[in-house]
């Protein structure tokens, strides 16, 4: 298998007539981890939709490619057959669908061309295996999808779903959020073992501490909906030393977020007055 890429070229991107995406460049390969950070509010999540596809989210403008093809013409389940995997800041619960059912779905529709299915007695075993890993409860299998999860256990469930569907590039959205100490430490477990050429994975966090665990090759910072500042792990360092403002200083900009609640109570861009013509939309 050739190392996994994907490429993102100038990304410009809105959610309810609000430009959040200004230009986002950046590209993951196999065998890279790379780490986004930034403070609340500026595009970190929204980047992950929009790669992903959810319908919300208008593209403005950029491009962003799989292996060299278009991931913004494709559809959902396309992106993830092309081996896109989003593991979701918040992840939806969907009653009446069990999480093994889902898994066993989701894992037939990555099949390619000519691939034979997994048995079912195999897929359960690797199931099982899987969720021990992760120290999960083995009757989540059995469980509604993320129903009823506490907020650690979806997001352990997120990498059970990383860890069964095998993607080439992964983007993780806040994994870290709601776990404690052993969980993030198997999370980190988790990932580090897929580390290999055929594996690229992004992780999102406003906070240094799953970097604990997972060592990222690449360290960005993403202010007002676009990567500000791009370095190696000496970067997040100075980031958890120091905080933000000597990089808010060093690009000239006041508030890193994308969008500022108005006096009216509608939210607006920070620089509302041209930004679409000042990105050239
Ligand atoms: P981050 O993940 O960096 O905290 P987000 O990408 O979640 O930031 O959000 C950036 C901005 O876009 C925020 O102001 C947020 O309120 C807005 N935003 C994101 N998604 C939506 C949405 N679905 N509807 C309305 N506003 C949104
Ligand atoms: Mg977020």
């Amino acid at each position: 298998m050739a190392r996994p890429v994907l490429k993102i070229n100038d990304l410009k991107a809105s959610v309810e007539d609000k430009v959040i995406l200004t230009g986002v460049d950046l590209e993951v390969k196999g065998g890279e981890i790379h780490a986004i950070m930034g403070p609340n509010g500026t595009g970190k999540s929204t980047l992950s939709q929009v790669v992903m596809g959810h319908p919300k989210y208008e593209v403005l403008g950029g491009e962003v490619t799989m292996n060299g093809e278009e991931v913004l013409e494709m559809e959902v389940d396309e992106r993830a057959h092309a081996g896109l995997f989003l593991a979701m800041q918040y992840p939806s619960e969907i009653p009446g669908v069990t999480n093994s059912d889902f898994l066993r779905m989701s894992k037939k529709a990555r099949l390619k061309e000519g691939e034979k299915d997994q048995s079912l007695m195999k897929f359960i075993r690797e199931l099982d295996a899987t969720i021990e890993t992760l120290n999960m409860n083995p009757d989540m299998a059995h469980r509604y999808l993320n129903e009823g999860f506490s907020g650690g256990e979806k997001k352990r469930n997120e990498i059970l779903q990383m860890l069964m569907l095998k993607p080439e590039i992964a983007i993780l959205d806040e994994i870290d959020s709601g776990l404690d100490v052993d969980a993030l430490r198997i999370v980190g477990e988790a990932v580090n073992s897929m580390r290999s050429e055929d594996f690229g994975c992004l992780i999102i966090t406003h906070y240094q501490r799953v970097l604990d665990y997972i060592k990222p090759d690449f360290v960005h910072v993403m202010m007002q909906g676009r990567i500000v500042k791009s370095g190696d792990i000496s970067l997040m360092e100075k980031i958890d030393a120091e905080g933000y403002d000597w990089i808010k200083e060093e690009v000239g900009i006041e508030d890193e977020r994308v969008v500022v609640e108005a006096e009216s109570g509608r939210p607006v861009r920070l620089d509302s007055c041209g930004t679409k013509e000042k990105l050239g939309l």
